[in-house]
């Protein structure tokens, strides 16, 4: 149980949500107040040119979350400011450009190796191979604008901005949102993969996997993503993404145990595999990277389908897709079981209820109570199904047909699962544990997974 208690440490944490905003490729008609940086490689690193429409006193970035290693921001050691007069200082919750004369040029050049780190709750600066073949990440590199370091300083969330990302590869070009390009133009929510990729033309699912990962590990990551799509296709219906490229990269290391990262985006999963427990296979540790690929690819109907309205409301997207992996596990892995997942999840939910709820906002960079809660709830409704056998994947398809504009906040979920039959009770325990701490939370969860009662039955044949 340890492994599987390590690898739930990990993975519950570092897994991402897709970006609550989900914008089309940007097309290169920027308006003129648009940012634009050109990422492309230098020799053996790489360069990134930000070209910006106006002369600003600080310029901070959007996605400033510290790397899981030592909680610290990443930027200042992992880019060099070729520009001189400009430097990357941490403002309060931002990683900036900042100029010394008090504004920083129109121009700014970096230089970098691409960064194989891990961030704390939001998606990595770059996946990079053992062969070298390396993606960048679009959104570590856009921008705001900031009038002063004060006024920076003061915001607890980053600011809009239009911000066109351009990556190109010399002849060979990059591999972006399915398809091979000269150039990709990317606005921050998308990977570049900086080599050619071939990709077969009738494959549902493309892997590019790491050759340095373990054969068992490859091999499993290649039959298993198309039985998971596919599994979630027969229940749900087709998601709304394009056709999904996993990339599985292998970070060589002495890690005992097993350390796992993921991240969903339009199109695309990636996975990063590292320990030393992942040299051989058991069964244990193959259930648990079935259940890791289901995650990610759940989040391809929860998650880009349909998505969240607001950050805060993670534990649809998170809570859901932890519940539809440990289902399409069971079904696709023998000898796998959900209950040591979900025993965890309760203790690790009532440990976050004893101090805040849910949607507090102490919980936006600590992000495990999304999982762990979000999970529960997504059980509740599942039994409130039960009576008539349907089960989680009738609810999200439910949910998916229900909402016209893609988008679910509480008040959607909470009347899907109401249609869905669970009890009114159980649907305002669920707003106050969203809401407020729990004087008792683990009798508010017992409450909350108590069988449905018959009131509920009468319901459900009624609906
Ligand atoms: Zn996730």
């Amino acid at each position: 149980m340890r492994i599987l208690l390590f690898l739930l440490a990990f993975l519950l944490a570092a897994s991402m949500p897709v970006p609550g905003s989900k914008v089309g490729a940007a097309t290169s008609n920027a308006s003129p107040a648009t940012i634009r940086i050109l990422v492309e490689p230098a020799g053996e690193r790489f360069r990134a040119t930000f070209s910006f429409p106006q002369s600003m006193p600080v310029w901070a970035f959007h996605r400033s979350q510290p790397r899981r290693s030592d909680g610290q921001p990443w930027r200042a050691d992992a880019w060099q400011v070729v520009t001189p007069g400009v430097s990357i200082q941490r403002v309060g919750a931002f990683d900036t450009f900042v100029g010394e004369n008090g504004a920083v040029p129109r121009r700014v050049v970096i230089e970098f190796a691409p960064p194989a780190i891990e961030l704390i709750a939001a998606y990595d600066p770059a996946l990079v191979f053992t062969d070298g073949t390396t993606a960048i990440y679009g959104g570590a590199f856009t921008v705001f604008p900031g009038l002063s370091r004060e006024q920076i300083e003061a915001l607890d969330r980053p600011q809009g901005a239009r911000n066109e990302i351009v990556f190109v590869n010399g002849p060979e070009g990059v591999f972006y949102r399915g398809m091979q390009r000269e150039r990709a133009v990317d606005d921050g929510n998308g990977y570049a993969i900086f080599a050619r990729v071939d990709v077969e033309d009738d494959a549902g699912v493309a892997t590019l996997l790491d050759p340095g990962l373990p054969t068992w590990l490859a091999n499993g990551l290649r039959e298993d993503t198309p039985r998971v799509f596919e599994f979630y296709r027969e229940r749900i219906g087709p998601h709304a993404s394009d056709r999904p490229l996993v990339l599985a990269s292998w970070v060589p290391s002495d890690l005992p145990g097993i350390g796992l990262g993921g991240s969903a985006l339009p199109g695309m999963i990636t996975m990063r595999f590292e320990g030393t427990a992942l040299q051989q296979s058991n069964p244990q540790t193959e259930g648990n990277a079935l259940w890791f690929i289901a995650h990610e690819a759940a989040h391809f109907w929860l998650g880009e389908t349909v998505r969240y309205d607001d950050r805060d409301r993670m534990w649809i997207t998170e809570g859901g897709a932890d519940l539809m992996a440990m289902r399409a596990t069971e079904r696709l892995f023998e000898g796998f079981s959900a209950e040591p997942m979900i025993e965890q999840a309760k203790a690790a939910c009532a440990a976050a209820l004893a101090e805040a709820g849910v949607e507090s906002p102490q919980w936006r960079t600590a992000v495990r109570p999304y999982y762990d809660c979000g999970s529960l709830f997504a059980l509740a409704v599942e039994a409130a199904g039960e009576p008539r056998g349907e089960d989680f994947f009738d609810f999200v398809a439910e949910l998916i047909s229900s909402e016209n504009d893609g988008v679910v906040d509480k008040e959607d979920w909470l009347a899907a699962a109401r249609r869905f039959g669970l009890a009114p009770e159980k649907i305002a325990l669920i707003r106050r544990m969203l809401s407020e701490a729990s004087a008792n939370p683990a009798r508010d969860i017992d409450l909350l997974l108590a069988s449905p009662n018959p009131e509920d039955s009468i319901f459900a044949s009624m609906r």
